[in-house]
Parts: C-alpha cells; structure tokens; sequence
C-alpha cells in the first residue's frame, strides 16, 4: 500500500487498477457458480417425482423427502439416471398434506466434504403439482448463503474506498492547513508572472551549397553578426533573460525563506513536502534561445548533413556583448580613419610631394610621364598609421592601388 503514496495520479490509477481486478475476480466467481433449476412433480399414483438435469458440475445427486422443512425423519432415495436428468421417487404418502424435498448435489470430484450444497422445498401431494427450486454450485466452506469471493472481494473494496477517502482527507486537510502550502501559493501568484521564460525561439537556417561550405560554417561568425543586425532583438530577449534570472532568484530566496513544516507526524510532513515540491517553480535546466542550423545537401540528394548550434540566455548575452564590443572597435576605428585623413591637409600633401620629387618612390613615374600622383600611408590608417611626414610617401596610382593595406618595405 506504500506504493499508493507517491502522486495524486498513481494513487488513483492503482485504485482504478485493484478495483477492477476484484471485479474481474468477484464476476469470474459469480459466473463459476452455476445454478440449476430442479423439479418435484407428483405422478398420478401419488408419488414425489424428483427430477434433477445433470451436467458435468455435478457427480452426485441424492434427494430426501420429509414431512417439516427441518427434514426430520427424512427418508433418503438414490437418483437413478435416465438419460441426461437424475430421478428419484418417493411414496407411501398421504394426500394433501406438504412434504418439503430436499436435493443434496455433490460438486465435482464426488468428495461431499469440499463443495455440497443443497436446498428444500415443499410440495403438496395432489396430481398434478409441481415445484422448483435451484441446486446452486458453491464453495460450503463459507457458512453464510454468499459465495466467499463476493465477501473477500466487498472487504477489500471497502478498505479501499476508506483508504483512498483518508488519503483525500489528508490531502485536503494539509493543503487547508499548511503555512509552507500557503507560502508557496501566494509567492507563486506574486512572481510566477514575472519569471515566466517565453518560449519564443530565434532560428537562422542557413542552406549551403558546398561540403566544405558545410564544414567550415561559423555559426559564431553567424549569431555575431545577426547580434549586430537585429540587435534590438536580441538585446530584447537577452534583456527578458536578465530580469527573469533576477525574479527567479528572489523567488528562489524567498522559497528558501519559508518557515519549516509545522506537522510533526511523518505522513502529514511528508504529504506537506510532496505538495510544496509539486507547487515550487523549477526551471528547465537548459534551453535554447536562438539556434543556428546549417545544412548541405549532396546533388541529387544523396547525402544529407546537417548540423546545429543552440544559444541560451547566457552565451546570447555573450554574444551581445562581443557584438557590441566589435561594434565599438569598429566605432573607434572609423573614428581614427576620419581624424587621420582629416589630418592630412593640402600643405602636408605639397610636402610630401615636394620631399619626393613629384615621382613615384617605388616605379619613379612621374606627372610628366601620364601618372596620377597619390600621397600614401606607409603603415596605412586601419593599422594605425598615423599622418605624419614619417609615413606617408608618393606613389603612382598603378603601384598605390597594388599595394592595398600591406605594410611597405
Ligand atoms: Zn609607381
């Protein structure tokens, strides 16, 4: 019976279950005992004509015949067997006069010991009366007139039903009374609004078209720049996280808080601890916020590979903050570039030139030659190169727009 203890939904599914087996059992038992009509007939010499069917349950069959229901001075008859049916007479008797016949049937192997049973009933003598009564199979071991599955079978079902009601009684009781139920119910009403985890999922598929475009995929090159591009939505989400996180954590607190038990006996603790256990907010352990899948698929669709990266709230923040991190390189670096070649005035420009002698100082082609004359930094901007007569040079636009952003030898 222990087992039935641990939820509300066990414990009724195994009440369901025990029930319906006792009544599987008690029908098994109602059906396994069978009855038979009898009859008592009186012939037109005046006789008792006790006839009895016979059927495979029975192997014996003895009839007795008295003048008082209690079957004193009874005289005995044996059955013969004419065909399918047991039949016994009985005479010398005097007419009008109620005689009670009794059957004694003998189930089974024959031993009157384990199962008998039997029945009496009156019969007034006058051609042409009849009566009935039944020869009902049945275990007489059992003193009283119900058969002992029926009994076992009620017990057990009362027991049951008493013990199902006291385990509701016991439930209701400790969920009125508890202070730590009581707890748990109001902080639940007061945060579970505030805690709650949307369920909303950002997924970007990617479909490519190379297996080494599959194999070299930056899901966090992917997530990074998407944190730049759609950063309000996912500073909003991360943002959700954070406050959530912090409800959760007050909630978990106060949960903490919460006075112990005031039951001191076992069941009603435990009951108590089941319940609060039941109403206490958890949270999924891990999730994922945004999911990045990438996908190839071979020409004609013979390999398929695909694969996954999932973000939860603490690597999104992560990525927000190394995306806004980039953003703020950048911001500084397109500050320096602006301030560098604001730096480099027409003065500054003659001067170089001037310091080179209007020729190109890797090709020495000059303006006289047909070439635009570039003034170039040696360690260009985005490097950190600065505008300064040190590193800046002349070239020809052909050898500037060679060079690119290498340093220069
Ligand atoms: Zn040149």
């Amino acid at each position: 019976m222990s087992g039935l203890h641990n939820t509300k939904s066990k414990t009724l599914s195994a009440l369901c279950a025990l029930l319906a087996c006792i009544c599987a059992f008690m029908l098994a038992a109602c059906s396994s005992s069978s009855t038979q009509q009898v009859s008592a007939s009186i012939t037109d010499d005046y006789q008792i004509k006790v006839e009895v069917p016979l059927s495979g349950a029975w192997s014996r069959i003895e009839a007795q015949c008295a003048q008082t229901p209690e079957m004193d001075n009874a005289t005995l008859a044996y059955c013969n067997i004419e065909g399918d049916v047991a039949v016994a007479y009985f005479g010398s008797l005097e007419q009008g006069q109620t005689y009670y016949v009794r059957y004694i049937g003998c189930e089974g192997s024959g031993s009157t010991e384990n199962k008998e049973y039997s029945e009496s009933f009156g019969i007034t003598v006058s051609t042409g009366q009849t009566a009935t009564g039944s020869l009902l199979s049945r275990d007489s071991s059992a003193n009283d007139g119900v058969p002992y599955a029926l009994i076992v079978g009620a017990v057990v079902c009362v027991l049951l039903i008493v013990f199902a009601l006291l385990l509701l009684v016991m439930k209701v009781y400790v969920s009125r009374t508890s202070h730590r139920i009581a707890a748990i119910k109001q902080l639940n009403e007061d945060y579970l609004p505030l805690i709650g985890m949307p369920t909303r999922l950002m997924t970007f598929p990617y479909n490519l078209t190379s297996k080494q475009q599959f194999d070299r995929f930056d899901a966090e090159g992917v997530i990074l720049s998407k944190a730049v591009l759609e950063k309000e939505r996912f500073d909003e989400m991360v943002m959700h996280y954070i406050t959530a996180k912090a409800n959760l954590r007050d909630y978990q607190t106060h949960v903490a808080q919460i006075e112990p038990t005031q039951f001191r006996h076992k069941l009603l603790a435990n009951e108590e601890a089941r319940q609060f256990a039941k109403l206490r907010y958890k949270r999924r352990d891990s999730f994922s916020l945004a999911r990045v899948v990438w996908t190839y698929i071979s020409p004609k669709g013979r390999n398929r590979y695909s694969d996954e990266a999932a973000y939860g709230d603490e690597m999104l923040a992560a990525v927000v903050s190394k995306a806004e991190s980039r953003e703020g390189e950048k911001a500084v670096y397109e500050a320096h570039k602006a301030q560098e070649r604001a730096a480099m005035t027409p003065q500054m420009r003659y001067d170089v030139l001037a310091r080179d002698g209007y020729r190109c100082v890797r090709c020495g082609a000059t303006a006289e030659m047909g070439a635009v004359l570039h003034v170039d930094h040696i360690i260009p901007v985005s490097k950190g190169g600065k505008t300064e007569m040190d590193n800046l040079q002349t070239l020809c636009e052909d050898c500037n727009l060679g060079k690119g952003n290498r340093y220069c030898e």
